[in-house]
């Protein structure tokens, strides 16, 4: 708590009062070191990959390049680290746009069982190469709901890709989409790793990973999840997360209608 006393003089051998204003600055502050911290978080996690780049680039120029298989070793990594940056940049720009347009934007109606199927065609192909068994138990008769429906197929895209992404081989991941009392609802289940109980709560905070690692070899930007929340935020819903550590997660997304 700041506090500042103004003396009222002025006339300096008169005080004719003291003002005091009190101010609780605990959440000013607390939004400004999350500020500098997301600044800090950015830049390490941009200049990872750039470090990367450059090292491999100048190791080829200082020779490497004459051989062939080195050669072609070294330029993977670099188009990897690449495809990194790239995927870093979409999910930040993605972040910020849903968060400066989440309370002013036009709401169209969306299809949630056309919706998903439609990202189902994009999710498949990283499930087949998994061998993962892709299921979808969708309620024949849902009635539409209103929101931006590029960010709703966006967050599904993002939970059914963690799901496949954090799931052993040869295992499985369902979707689930029903009406409950007036709200809808959607699962997305998996018999993957499983999370321990002490990490949930920062689940869908920006850059926050389990395993730092095994996230970044799966190619994850730390991002996922917190477009995710952004996205729930748009459509006033919530979401839950049920997980047990080597059984498998489950996302679970209410959405009021
Ligand atoms: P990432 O790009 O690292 O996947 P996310 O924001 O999507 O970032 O997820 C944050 C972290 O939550 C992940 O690094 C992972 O540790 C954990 N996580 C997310 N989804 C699952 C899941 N279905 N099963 C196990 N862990 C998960």
């Amino acid at each position: 708590i700041y506090t500042n006393f103004i003396r009222l003089d002025m006339d300096p051998n008169r005080i004719i009062g003291v003002m005091a204003l009190i101010q609780d600055v605990t959440e000013m502050r607390k939004l400004e070191k999350m500020r500098s911290d997301f600044v800090a978080n950015v830049s390490h996690e941009l200049k990872t990959p750039l470090t990367s780049i450059t090292g491999f680039i100048e190791t080829l120029k200082n020779g490497a390049i004459e051989n062939e298989k080195v050669r072609n070793r070294f330029l993977d990594i670099i188009e990897i680290e690449t495809e990194r940056l790239s995927r870093l940049i979409d999910d930040l720009l993605s972040l910020s746009a849903i968060e400066h347009d989440r309370l002013h934007f036009t709401k169209k109606k969306i299809k949630v069982n056309e919706a998903i199927r439609e990202i189902g065609d994009i999710v498949e192909g990283l499930a087949a190469q998994k061998e993962i068994k892709l299921v979808f138990e969708l309620d024949g008769s849902l009635p539409e709901i209103y929101g931006n429906p590029d960010w709703f197929k966006q967050m599904m895209i993002n939970l059914v890709d963690n799901a496949i992404k954090y799931t052993l081989h040869g295992g499985s991941v369902k979707v689930l989409a029903y009406k409950r009392y007036e709200n809808i609802f959607i699962v997305v289940k998996d018999t993957g790793i499983g999370i321990p109980k002490e990490d949930i709560p920062r689940l869908f905070e920006r850059f926050y990973r389990v395993d730092k690692a095994r996230s970044k070899k799966a190619g994850g930007t730390g991002l996922g999840l917190a477009i995710v929340k952004h996205i729930v935020l748009s459509f006033d819903g919530e979401i839950k997360v049920n997980s047990e550590l080597g059984k498998g997660s489950e996302f679970i997304i209410r959405i009021p209608l």
